[in-house]
């Protein structure tokens, strides 16, 4: 099994649309960050982790031309906005199912309207199947076990998911005992990790580290960065033995 990292930039990208920070204006292609999203695939199955505003730039540059499901972690436009893209898929494979939390799967029908109608619709809009994904509950994808694993974005409850010893969490500030025992000694965990500074709804590097020590998984990768972060190569100076900062285009074997 490979997992692609479409994205791992927070929710504006790096570079942020018109900053001078010297992030945004760096050379080094590690630092240029596109919304965070994972492609996990092996010759049985391929699924794709969100749907952000980059995925038709993400599917063109990964080569991902088949999608078994596409699975969200919660409704934030940098983890859904850019599911009208899905179209070449749906023209070529009928509708894409869709695994999402009950909440998620309303919000989407309630922006994208036009997806979801059965009356009079638009010839070129693509269409999906919805599955519920509810918590404690695992479900199978092409003979592909998946576990949800539930977590807290702030107030707002978002869903990670583990896949044969992989475990993909983001937009995670506080994760439950039971959720954390789910996962522990993992083969590879993928974390966010903001910047170092404190936010009220994402882990900073300290937090992020906190919550590797509790997990215990072989490897880490840290996904969701900011620019404030600073540059690849300076982030991954201060990380621990068997931490690294995930970047664009990267692709690891499970
Ligand atoms: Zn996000």
């Amino acid at each position: 099994m490979k997992v692609y990292f479409l994205g791992t930039g927070t929710s504006q990208g790096i570079p942020v649309i018109g900053s001078n920070h010297s992030v945004c204006l760096s050379n080094d292609s590690k630092d240029k960050r596109l919304r965070v999203s994972v492609w996990i695939h092996s010759e049985n199955f391929s699924i794709v982790i969100d749907c952000g505003p980059d995925f038709r730039q993400q599917m063109l540059t990964s080569k991902c031309n088949y999608i078994d499901a596409l699975l969200f972690t919660h409704e934030h436009a940098d983890h859904t906005a850019g599911l009208d893209d899905i179209r070449p898929f749906y023209f070529k494979q009928g509708p894409i199912p869709i695994y999402a939390h009950k909440r998620v799967l309303e919000n989407l029908e309630k922006r994208f309207d036009y997806i979801f109608v059965n009356e009079n619709k638009y010839p070129g809009a693509p269409s999906v199947t919805q599955i519920e994904v509810k918590e404690n509950e695992g479900f199978e994808i092409k003979n592909q076990w998946i576990e949800p694993i539930n977590a807290s974005h702030g107030n707002l409850q978002v869903f990670g998911y583990q896949i044969e010893g992989f475990v993909y969490l983001t937009d995670v500030k506080t994760v439950a005992v039971e959720e954390i025992n789910k996962i522990k000694n993992c083969k590879v965990l993928v974390i966010n990790c903001l910047r170092e500074e404190p936010h009220h709804s994402h882990f900073n590097l300290e937090e992020a580290l906190d919550f590797i020590s509790l997990v215990q998984p072989n490897r880490t990768y840290l996904t969701h960065i900011s620019h404030l972060f600073g540059f690849h190569e300076e982030i991954q100076k201060k990380l621990p033995e068997n931490v690294f900062v995930a970047y664009d285009n990267l692709e690891i074997l499970i």
